[in-house]
Protein backbone atom coordinates (compact mmCIF):
# COMPACT_ATOMS: atom_id res chain seq x y z
CA UNK A 1 0.00 0.00 0.00
CA UNK A 2 1.24 3.61 -0.69
CA UNK A 3 2.23 5.05 2.36
CA UNK A 4 -0.30 8.12 3.54
CA UNK A 5 1.46 11.22 3.29
CA UNK A 6 0.12 14.24 4.89
CA UNK A 7 0.45 18.06 3.73
CA UNK A 8 -1.15 20.58 6.59
CA UNK A 9 -2.03 23.98 5.34
CA UNK A 10 -2.57 26.03 8.05
CA UNK A 11 -0.08 23.95 10.14
CA UNK A 12 0.09 26.59 13.36
CA UNK A 13 -3.71 27.75 13.66
CA UNK A 14 -5.91 25.60 15.84
CA UNK A 15 -6.82 22.85 13.62
CA UNK A 16 -3.50 22.63 12.42
CA UNK A 17 -2.17 22.09 15.88
CA UNK A 18 -4.39 19.77 16.56
CA UNK A 19 -4.36 17.80 13.53
CA UNK A 20 -0.45 17.18 14.66
CA UNK A 21 -1.60 16.33 18.34
CA UNK A 22 -3.79 13.30 16.51
CA UNK A 23 -1.13 12.39 14.31
CA UNK A 24 1.07 11.91 17.35
CA UNK A 25 -1.23 8.73 17.89
CA UNK A 26 -0.56 6.94 15.22
CA UNK A 27 2.27 6.07 12.92
CA UNK A 28 0.49 6.05 9.34
CA UNK A 29 1.49 9.15 8.67
CA UNK A 30 4.55 10.59 6.92
CA UNK A 31 4.14 14.56 7.57
CA UNK A 32 4.98 16.02 4.06
CA UNK A 33 4.67 20.20 4.49
CA UNK A 34 4.03 21.96 7.09
CA UNK A 35 2.45 25.64 5.99
CA UNK A 36 1.91 28.94 8.12
CA UNK A 37 1.38 32.88 7.22
CA UNK A 38 3.06 35.14 9.58
CA UNK A 39 4.21 33.01 12.22
CA UNK A 40 7.47 32.32 11.11
CA UNK A 41 8.45 31.44 14.38
CA UNK A 42 6.06 28.90 15.55
CA UNK A 43 6.51 27.35 11.98
CA UNK A 44 9.91 27.20 12.80
CA UNK A 45 9.39 25.08 15.86
CA UNK A 46 7.03 22.45 14.19
CA UNK A 47 9.67 22.00 11.60
CA UNK A 48 12.20 21.30 14.29
CA UNK A 49 10.00 18.92 16.09
CA UNK A 50 8.33 17.55 12.61
CA UNK A 51 10.88 17.62 10.18
CA UNK A 52 8.93 17.92 6.94
CA UNK A 53 10.30 17.67 3.85
CA UNK A 54 8.73 21.20 2.97
CA UNK A 55 7.56 24.32 4.67
CA UNK A 56 5.51 27.46 3.58
CA UNK A 57 5.33 30.97 4.76
CA UNK A 58 3.71 34.26 3.35
CA UNK A 59 6.39 36.27 2.37
CA UNK A 60 10.01 35.90 0.74
CA UNK A 61 11.82 37.32 3.67
CA UNK A 62 10.37 35.26 6.22
CA UNK A 63 10.89 31.89 4.08
CA UNK A 64 14.59 33.09 3.61
CA UNK A 65 15.56 33.74 7.20
CA UNK A 66 13.54 30.43 8.15
CA UNK A 67 15.55 28.41 5.72
CA UNK A 68 18.98 29.55 7.03
CA UNK A 69 17.87 29.30 10.83
CA UNK A 70 16.91 26.05 9.46
CA UNK A 71 19.80 25.18 7.87
CA UNK A 72 21.97 26.30 10.87
CA UNK A 73 20.56 23.68 13.18
CA UNK A 74 20.72 20.66 9.94
CA UNK A 75 17.15 20.34 9.37
CA UNK A 76 16.51 19.51 5.65
CA UNK A 77 13.65 21.37 5.41
CA UNK A 78 12.84 23.40 2.63
CA UNK A 79 10.95 26.66 2.64
CA UNK A 80 8.93 27.70 0.26
CA UNK A 81 6.87 30.90 -0.30
CA UNK A 82 3.37 32.27 -0.78
CA UNK A 83 0.51 30.78 -3.09
CA UNK A 84 2.73 28.78 -5.63
CA UNK A 85 4.42 27.39 -2.54
CA UNK A 86 0.78 25.97 -0.90
CA UNK A 87 0.03 24.81 -4.53
CA UNK A 88 3.00 23.54 -4.66
CA UNK A 89 2.38 21.17 -1.44
CA UNK A 90 -1.17 20.59 -1.58
CA UNK A 91 -0.92 19.10 -5.11
CA UNK A 92 2.06 17.24 -4.66
CA UNK A 93 2.76 13.54 -6.60
CA UNK A 94 3.75 12.17 -2.76
CA UNK A 95 0.90 13.90 -1.11
CA UNK A 96 -1.58 11.45 -0.40
CA UNK A 97 -3.93 13.76 2.11
CA UNK A 98 -4.20 17.39 2.75
CA UNK A 99 -5.37 18.74 5.59
CA UNK A 100 -7.22 22.43 4.40
CA UNK A 101 -7.44 24.57 7.35
CA UNK A 102 -6.29 27.69 6.47
CA UNK A 103 -8.34 30.30 7.52
CA UNK A 104 -10.62 32.19 4.94
CA UNK A 105 -10.51 32.85 1.21
CA UNK A 106 -6.85 32.54 1.30
CA UNK A 107 -7.37 29.17 1.65
CA UNK A 108 -9.53 28.57 -1.68
CA UNK A 109 -6.41 28.41 -3.92
CA UNK A 110 -4.27 25.55 -2.49
CA UNK A 111 -7.48 23.58 -1.30
CA UNK A 112 -8.57 23.90 -4.88
CA UNK A 113 -5.24 22.46 -6.24
CA UNK A 114 -5.46 19.51 -3.67
CA UNK A 115 -9.20 19.22 -5.07
CA UNK A 116 -7.97 18.93 -8.91
CA UNK A 117 -5.06 16.54 -8.09
CA UNK A 118 -7.14 13.78 -6.78
CA UNK A 119 -6.11 14.33 -3.04
CA UNK A 120 -8.04 12.67 -0.07
CA UNK A 121 -9.10 16.80 1.06
CA UNK A 122 -9.79 16.52 4.82
CA UNK A 123 -11.87 20.11 4.38
CA UNK A 124 -11.96 22.37 7.30
CA UNK A 125 -11.40 25.80 5.27
CA UNK A 126 -15.18 25.99 5.08
CA UNK A 127 -15.19 29.71 3.31
CA UNK A 128 -12.83 27.67 0.22
CA UNK A 129 -16.11 25.39 -0.42
CA UNK A 130 -18.78 28.39 0.24
CA UNK A 131 -16.89 30.74 -2.43
CA UNK A 132 -16.27 28.09 -4.94
CA UNK A 133 -19.08 25.33 -4.30
CA UNK A 134 -20.00 23.69 -7.75
CA UNK A 135 -16.41 24.39 -9.28
CA UNK A 136 -15.03 22.55 -6.01
CA UNK A 137 -17.65 20.04 -6.18
CA UNK A 138 -17.03 19.19 -9.82
CA UNK A 139 -12.81 19.48 -9.39
CA UNK A 140 -13.24 16.85 -6.57
CA UNK A 141 -15.79 14.62 -9.32
CA UNK A 142 -13.52 15.04 -12.08
CA UNK A 143 -10.59 14.17 -10.57
CA UNK A 144 -11.64 11.19 -8.11
CA UNK A 145 -10.45 13.15 -4.97
CA UNK A 146 -12.16 12.52 -1.65
CA UNK A 147 -13.62 14.86 -0.04
CA UNK A 148 -14.01 14.60 4.42
CA UNK A 149 -15.89 16.59 5.92
CA UNK A 150 -13.78 18.04 9.16
CA UNK A 151 -15.95 20.44 10.41
CA UNK A 152 -17.53 19.11 13.35
CA UNK A 153 -21.38 19.37 12.27
CA UNK A 154 -20.12 18.18 8.89
CA UNK A 155 -18.50 15.25 10.25
CA UNK A 156 -21.42 14.31 12.39
CA UNK A 157 -23.77 14.84 9.16
CA UNK A 158 -21.53 12.20 7.26
CA UNK A 159 -21.62 10.02 10.32
CA UNK A 160 -24.92 9.67 10.71
CA UNK A 161 -25.60 9.30 7.08
CA UNK A 162 -23.41 6.05 6.93
CA UNK A 163 -20.19 7.42 6.14
CA UNK A 164 -21.62 8.64 2.84
CA UNK A 165 -21.80 11.74 1.69
CA UNK A 166 -24.98 10.73 -0.24
CA UNK A 167 -28.26 12.17 0.97
CA UNK A 168 -31.15 10.00 -0.47
CA UNK A 169 -34.98 10.65 -0.97
CA UNK A 170 -35.14 8.88 2.32
CA UNK A 171 -33.64 11.40 4.22
CA UNK A 172 -36.17 14.20 5.46
CA UNK A 173 -34.19 16.91 6.93
CA UNK A 174 -30.51 17.99 8.55
CA UNK A 175 -30.48 19.44 12.04
CA UNK A 176 -27.28 21.71 11.95
CA UNK A 177 -26.72 22.33 15.57
CA UNK A 178 -24.81 25.40 16.81
CA UNK A 179 -23.93 26.40 20.69
CA UNK A 180 -25.77 30.22 20.12
CA UNK A 181 -21.94 31.23 20.94
CA UNK A 182 -21.15 33.47 23.73
CA UNK A 183 -23.69 36.41 23.12
CA UNK A 184 -26.71 33.61 23.18
CA UNK A 185 -27.97 35.13 26.55
CA UNK A 186 -26.46 38.51 26.33
CA UNK A 187 -29.12 41.79 26.36
CA UNK A 188 -29.69 43.23 22.96
CA UNK A 189 -28.94 46.48 24.28
CA UNK A 190 -25.70 45.31 25.69
CA UNK A 191 -24.18 43.88 22.69
CA UNK A 192 -23.72 47.24 21.40
CA UNK A 193 -20.31 47.25 23.75
CA UNK A 194 -19.06 44.22 23.47
CA UNK A 195 -15.65 43.61 22.39
CA UNK A 196 -13.08 41.40 20.30
CA UNK A 197 -12.22 39.23 23.57
CA UNK A 198 -15.72 38.95 24.91
CA UNK A 199 -16.50 37.85 20.91
CA UNK A 200 -13.50 35.25 20.81
CA UNK A 201 -14.06 33.72 24.16
CA UNK A 202 -16.24 30.90 23.02
CA UNK A 203 -18.64 28.87 26.07
CA UNK A 204 -16.82 25.49 24.43
CA UNK A 205 -14.61 25.74 21.73
CA UNK A 206 -11.18 27.08 21.20
CA UNK A 207 -10.70 28.50 18.01
CA UNK A 208 -8.83 30.94 15.77
CA UNK A 209 -10.25 34.17 16.54
CA UNK A 210 -12.26 34.83 12.80
CA UNK A 211 -14.37 31.89 13.43
CA UNK A 212 -14.71 32.52 16.92
CA UNK A 213 -16.29 35.87 15.57
CA UNK A 214 -18.11 33.85 13.00
CA UNK A 215 -19.48 31.86 15.99
CA UNK A 216 -20.27 34.76 17.90
CA UNK A 217 -22.64 36.39 15.40
CA UNK A 218 -23.61 32.89 14.00
CA UNK A 219 -22.31 33.45 10.75
CA UNK A 220 -20.38 30.55 10.94
CA UNK A 221 -23.60 28.58 11.27
CA UNK A 222 -24.73 30.85 8.06
CA UNK A 223 -21.69 29.52 6.13
CA UNK A 224 -21.85 25.82 7.59
CA UNK A 225 -25.38 26.22 5.86
CA UNK A 226 -23.87 26.38 2.31
CA UNK A 227 -20.99 24.04 3.16
CA UNK A 228 -23.71 21.62 4.14
CA UNK A 229 -25.70 22.12 0.94
CA UNK A 230 -22.62 21.54 -1.25
CA UNK A 231 -21.05 18.94 1.02
CA UNK A 232 -24.39 16.76 0.38
CA UNK A 233 -26.00 17.82 -2.32
CA UNK A 234 -29.05 18.87 -0.73
CA UNK A 235 -31.21 21.90 -0.90
CA UNK A 236 -31.00 24.38 1.90
CA UNK A 237 -34.24 23.91 3.06
CA UNK A 238 -33.89 20.50 3.98
CA UNK A 239 -31.53 22.00 6.17
CA UNK A 240 -32.58 23.69 9.72
CA UNK A 241 -30.21 25.61 12.38
CA UNK A 242 -31.02 24.47 16.10
CA UNK A 243 -29.53 26.06 18.94
CA UNK A 244 -27.73 23.50 21.24
CA UNK A 245 -25.99 25.41 23.88
CA UNK A 246 -23.50 22.44 25.29
CA UNK A 247 -22.06 21.55 21.98
CA UNK A 248 -22.07 17.74 22.76
CA UNK A 249 -25.20 16.52 19.69
CA UNK A 250 -22.89 17.76 16.79
CA UNK A 251 -25.34 17.87 14.19
CA UNK A 252 -28.61 14.96 13.56
CA UNK A 253 -29.93 13.71 10.79
CA UNK A 254 -34.02 12.55 10.62
CA UNK A 255 -35.24 10.05 7.88
CA UNK A 256 -39.06 9.71 6.57
CA UNK A 257 -40.01 7.30 9.28
CA UNK A 258 -39.52 9.20 12.19
CA UNK A 259 -35.75 8.05 12.81
CA UNK A 260 -33.38 10.75 14.04
CA UNK A 261 -29.68 9.57 14.11
CA UNK A 262 -27.06 12.11 16.14
CA UNK A 263 -23.33 11.88 16.40
CA UNK A 264 -22.43 12.72 20.02
CA UNK A 265 -19.06 13.81 21.93
CA UNK A 266 -16.38 16.56 23.67
CA UNK A 267 -16.68 19.59 21.94
CA UNK A 268 -12.81 18.72 20.93
CA UNK A 269 -12.07 18.81 17.13
CA UNK A 270 -9.49 16.23 17.63
CA UNK A 271 -12.77 13.72 16.89
CA UNK A 272 -13.68 14.75 13.50
CA UNK A 273 -10.17 15.54 12.60
CA UNK A 274 -9.08 11.78 14.07
CA UNK A 275 -12.17 10.72 11.89
CA UNK A 276 -10.58 11.93 8.53
CA UNK A 277 -7.56 10.82 9.19
CA UNK A 278 -8.40 7.04 9.69
CA UNK A 279 -11.22 7.29 7.19
CA UNK A 280 -13.09 4.46 7.10
CA UNK A 281 -10.87 3.48 9.98
CA UNK A 282 -11.10 4.44 13.39
CA UNK A 283 -8.03 5.72 15.09
CA UNK A 284 -7.41 7.44 18.73
CA UNK A 285 -7.63 10.73 19.23
CA UNK A 286 -6.73 11.93 22.25
CA UNK A 287 -10.09 13.34 23.53
CA UNK A 288 -11.62 12.52 27.00
CA UNK A 289 -15.14 10.27 26.83
CA UNK A 290 -18.17 11.34 27.03
CA UNK A 291 -19.02 10.73 30.60
CA UNK A 292 -22.99 10.55 30.38
CA UNK A 293 -23.93 10.04 33.98
CA UNK A 294 -22.02 13.62 34.00
CA UNK A 295 -24.44 15.31 31.55
CA UNK A 296 -26.43 17.79 33.60
CA UNK A 297 -28.81 18.64 30.91
CA UNK A 298 -29.15 18.47 26.44
CA UNK A 299 -31.01 21.30 25.49
CA UNK A 300 -32.32 22.32 22.02
CA UNK A 301 -34.18 25.78 20.98
CA UNK A 302 -34.73 27.44 17.47
CA UNK A 303 -32.66 30.48 17.13
CA UNK A 304 -33.59 34.01 17.85
CA UNK A 305 -33.38 36.04 14.40
CA UNK A 306 -33.40 39.44 15.26
CA UNK A 307 -30.41 38.20 17.62
CA UNK A 308 -29.08 36.32 14.74
CA UNK A 309 -29.87 38.15 11.67
CA UNK A 310 -27.27 37.09 9.29
CA UNK A 311 -28.87 33.60 9.41
CA UNK A 312 -31.56 35.02 7.46
CA UNK A 313 -29.23 36.53 5.20
CA UNK A 314 -27.49 32.93 4.76
CA UNK A 315 -30.25 31.36 3.94
CA UNK A 316 -31.35 33.67 1.44
CA UNK A 317 -27.48 33.35 -0.14
CA UNK A 318 -27.92 30.01 0.02
CA UNK A 319 -30.91 29.75 -2.57
CA UNK A 320 -29.41 32.35 -4.33
CA UNK A 321 -25.91 31.89 -7.49
CA UNK A 322 -22.94 31.40 -6.51
CA UNK A 323 -21.59 34.81 -6.76
CA UNK A 324 -23.97 35.85 -3.64
CA UNK A 325 -22.14 33.52 -1.50
CA UNK A 326 -18.25 35.13 -2.95
CA UNK A 327 -19.84 38.18 -1.90
CA UNK A 328 -21.30 36.93 1.43
CA UNK A 329 -17.77 35.43 2.46
CA UNK A 330 -15.49 38.40 1.51
CA UNK A 331 -17.93 41.05 3.16
CA UNK A 332 -18.09 39.19 6.54
CA UNK A 333 -14.01 38.24 5.81
CA UNK A 334 -13.53 42.40 6.14
CA UNK A 335 -16.06 43.21 8.63
CA UNK A 336 -14.80 40.60 11.11
CA UNK A 337 -11.40 41.80 10.58
CA UNK A 338 -12.27 45.47 11.14
CA UNK A 339 -13.76 44.34 14.31
CA UNK A 340 -10.98 42.72 15.14
CA UNK A 341 -8.61 45.47 14.54
CA UNK A 342 -10.21 48.74 13.77
CA UNK A 343 -12.83 49.36 15.82
CA UNK A 344 -15.62 48.47 14.04
CA UNK A 345 -18.76 47.92 16.77
CA UNK A 346 -20.07 44.58 16.98
CA UNK A 347 -23.32 45.60 15.92
CA UNK A 348 -22.17 46.93 12.73
CA UNK A 349 -20.98 43.61 10.97
CA UNK A 350 -24.05 42.28 10.29
CA UNK A 351 -25.44 45.77 8.48
CA UNK A 352 -21.94 46.09 6.47
CA UNK A 353 -22.84 42.58 5.65
CA UNK A 354 -26.21 42.56 4.25
CA UNK A 355 -25.34 46.10 2.74
CA UNK A 356 -22.85 45.00 0.68
CA UNK A 357 -24.73 41.20 -0.43
CA UNK A 358 -27.88 43.65 -1.13
CA UNK A 359 -25.28 45.93 -3.49
CA UNK A 360 -23.22 43.14 -5.20
CA UNK A 361 -24.86 42.48 -8.97
CA UNK A 362 -25.12 38.50 -9.00
CA UNK A 363 -22.41 37.69 -11.77
CA UNK A 364 -21.96 33.92 -13.52
CA UNK A 365 -18.57 32.45 -11.77
CA UNK A 366 -17.19 29.57 -13.64
CA UNK A 367 -13.66 29.20 -13.01
CA UNK A 368 -11.55 29.45 -9.66
CA UNK A 369 -9.73 33.20 -10.90
CA UNK A 370 -13.65 34.16 -11.93
CA UNK A 371 -14.19 33.62 -8.31
CA UNK A 372 -11.09 34.97 -7.12
CA UNK A 373 -11.37 38.41 -8.84
CA UNK A 374 -15.23 38.62 -8.09
CA UNK A 375 -13.94 38.08 -4.18
CA UNK A 376 -11.68 40.85 -4.59
CA UNK A 377 -14.30 43.05 -6.19
CA UNK A 378 -16.41 41.93 -3.50
CA UNK A 379 -13.92 43.09 -0.41
CA UNK A 380 -13.16 46.34 -2.19
CA UNK A 381 -16.95 47.34 -2.29
CA UNK A 382 -17.06 46.44 1.63
CA UNK A 383 -13.82 48.20 2.33
CA UNK A 384 -14.94 51.29 0.64
CA UNK A 385 -18.98 51.17 2.89
CA UNK A 386 -16.47 50.56 5.55
CA UNK A 387 -14.72 54.29 4.45
CA UNK A 388 -17.82 55.87 4.46
CA UNK A 389 -18.10 54.72 8.85
CA UNK A 390 -17.59 57.51 11.30
P1 LIG B 1 -6.44 29.92 12.95
O1 LIG B 1 -6.56 31.37 12.80
O2 LIG B 1 -6.18 29.35 14.30
O3 LIG B 1 -5.30 29.36 11.97
C1 LIG B 1 -5.25 29.72 10.63
C2 LIG B 1 -4.05 29.11 9.92
O4 LIG B 1 -4.04 29.57 8.58
C3 LIG B 1 -2.71 29.54 10.53
O5 LIG B 1 -1.78 28.51 10.31
C4 LIG B 1 -2.36 30.77 9.69
O6 LIG B 1 -0.96 31.06 9.65
C5 LIG B 1 -2.84 30.32 8.32
N1 LIG B 1 -3.22 31.43 7.45
C6 LIG B 1 -3.98 32.52 7.76
N2 LIG B 1 -4.16 33.30 6.69
C7 LIG B 1 -3.48 32.72 5.67
C8 LIG B 1 -3.26 33.06 4.30
N3 LIG B 1 -3.79 34.18 3.76
N4 LIG B 1 -2.50 32.24 3.55
C9 LIG B 1 -1.97 31.12 4.07
N5 LIG B 1 -2.14 30.74 5.36
C10 LIG B 1 -2.89 31.52 6.15
O7 LIG B 1 -7.78 29.29 12.34
P2 LIG B 1 -8.55 27.94 12.77
O8 LIG B 1 -7.57 26.82 12.88
O9 LIG B 1 -9.46 28.23 13.88
O10 LIG B 1 -9.47 27.72 11.49
C11 LIG B 1 -8.96 27.21 10.28
C12 LIG B 1 -10.15 26.84 9.36
O11 LIG B 1 -10.86 25.77 9.95
C13 LIG B 1 -11.16 27.99 9.19
O12 LIG B 1 -11.65 27.94 7.88
C14 LIG B 1 -12.26 27.65 10.17
O13 LIG B 1 -13.52 28.13 9.74
C15 LIG B 1 -12.22 26.12 10.12
N6 LIG B 1 -12.73 25.49 11.34
C16 LIG B 1 -12.11 25.71 12.54
C17 LIG B 1 -12.57 25.13 13.71
C18 LIG B 1 -11.84 25.32 14.99
O14 LIG B 1 -12.22 24.70 16.00
N7 LIG B 1 -10.81 26.13 15.10
C19 LIG B 1 -13.78 24.29 13.70
C20 LIG B 1 -14.33 24.09 12.37
C21 LIG B 1 -13.83 24.67 11.25
P3 LIG B 1 -0.29 32.02 10.79
O15 LIG B 1 -0.34 31.22 12.05
O16 LIG B 1 1.09 32.22 10.30
O17 LIG B 1 -1.12 33.26 10.83
MG1 LIG C 1 -18.53 23.86 12.79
Amino acid sequence: MKPKRISILGATGSIGTSTLSVLEQTNEFDIFALTAHKRAKELGLLCERYRPRYAVLGSGDAARDLAMTLAAKGIATEVLVGEEGLKRVASHSEVSHVMAAIVGGGGLAPTFAAAESGKTVLLANKEALVMAGSIFMSAIAASGAQLLPVDSEHNAIFQCLGQTAAVGADVSRILLTGSGGPFLQTPLADLAQVTPEDACRHPNWDMGRKISVDSATMMNKGLELIEASWLFNVPSDKIEFLIHPQSIVHSMVEFIDGSVVAQLGQPDMRTPIAHTLAFPDRQASGVERLDFSRLAELSFQSPDYERFPLLTLAREVAEGPLSQSVVLNAANEVAVAAFLNAGLPYLQIAPTIQKVVHQAEPLELLTIDDVLAYDQTARDLTNNLLATYD
